[in-house]
């Protein structure tokens, strides 16, 4: 259970039910009141070794920007939704985009707008829309301190229109296993060889376990998807990622193998990952391979287009051998 060392807070989220049951539920921790959560001077000046130390923070506030961004993978918009950042600390976040405002996690207390403005887009539309809404946090995470997934799930069965849709890289999924989803709802898993998980996403859910809520998930009626991402080519992928797809084959139930479908995508880095990760995690792996990487514009890096062939080749064939009747969205 994550115990926050200090709440910041913006003073309105007191007019919301939910910031006042969260100003409750840490009654006992300290509290600093804060103009605006996306500008928290003390944290802006701490150095970047203090990165883990401030993900032990909790930062409660009002969401103020309801911008759906149009998606083509595996929804038609990305939703800014009821969190933004993480308190676990994967090396190659992408919510690490600016270290003084994305990284720790910051909860949003107007849900009810939030996913009001999702309702009335969906019921624009004659079609079923899907809505990513977790792209800036973990849901599966965030419900453990909020139960805002329990809530959007009960508050969106009985909408007219829409899907909604999710990532996740953790297991904690029983509190959404009884409720009445209408079919609603996509769960996207993310797996890694356990190794990597162990080496670079810190924090996060153990790989059995992941599989473990795939399957329960599958059997509570959810529509399931697996993200096997971010695809890191540390030397020994190879062998990595061919027990990864083996194991998964292994281990997910029937049911889920019959119509899973998967993502497959490579990791990207930065140059601000790599600043922030030598202090904050002086003891860990380097992910960042000049050899093997290349520059795509404004300090970020790819894998070079013939080392990402090569990988895409050879786990294309892992998955015709093993998943030979189930979908690939894409592999980018
Ligand atoms: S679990 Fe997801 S949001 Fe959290 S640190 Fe890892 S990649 Fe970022």
């Amino acid at each position: 259970m994550f115990k926050p060392k200090a709440i910041y807070y913006e003073k309105e989220i007191i007019d919301y039910s939910l910031g006042r049951e969260l100003m409750e539920k840490y009654k006992e921790i300290p509290k600093i009141q804060i103009e605006s959560h996306n500008n928290i001077e003390e944290m802006r000046k701490n150095p970047n070794k203090e990165f883990a130390n401030m993900k032990r923070n909790l930062i409660i506030g009002v969401r103020k920007t309801h911008k759906f961004v149009e998606n083509h993978k595996t929804s038609d918009f990305l939703v800014p939704y009821t969190s933004s950042g993480c308190i676990a600390s994967c090396m190659y976040c992408y919510l690490v985009c600016n270290y003084n405002k994305c990284a720790y996690l910051r909860l949003f207390v107007n849900r009810e707008k939030m996913l009001e403005k999702i309702i009335k887009t969906a019921n624009k539309f004659d079609k079923d829309l899907t809505f990513e809404i977790g792209s800036n946090s973990d849901l599966i995470l965030e419900n453990t301190i909020t139960n805002n997934l329990v809530w959007t799930i009960e508050n969106f069965k009985n909408s007219d229109h829409g899907k909604l849709t999710f990532p996740t890289k953790f297991d904690m999924v029983d509190p959404i296993l009884e409720l009445d989803h209408q079919g609603k709802i996509t769960v996207r898993m993310s797996v890694n060889p356990e190794e990597i998980i162990n080496k670079v996403e810190f924090g996060t859910s153990r790989l059995d376990d992941r599989i473990v809520a795939i399957n329960k998930l599958k059997e509570a009626g959810y529509n399931v998807g697996i993200l096997i991402a971010p695809i890191i080519l540390v030397d020994n992928w190879k062998d990595l990622y061919k027990e990864l797809i083996k194991k998964l084959n292994l281990k997910l139930s029937n049911k889920v193998k019959k119509d899973v479908f998967f993502e497959m995508i490579f990791m990207t880095y930065s140059y601000v990952h790599t600043k922030i990760n030598e202090e904050a995690f002086p003891n860990a792996i380097n992910i960042y391979n000049k050899e093997i990487m290349t520059g795509r514009g404004k300090g970020k890096y790819c894998y070079k287009t013939d080392v990402r062939n090569e990988a895409k080749a050879f786990l294309i064939e892992q998955m015709n051998k093993y998943f030979n009747n189930n979908k690939i969205e894409y592999i980018v």
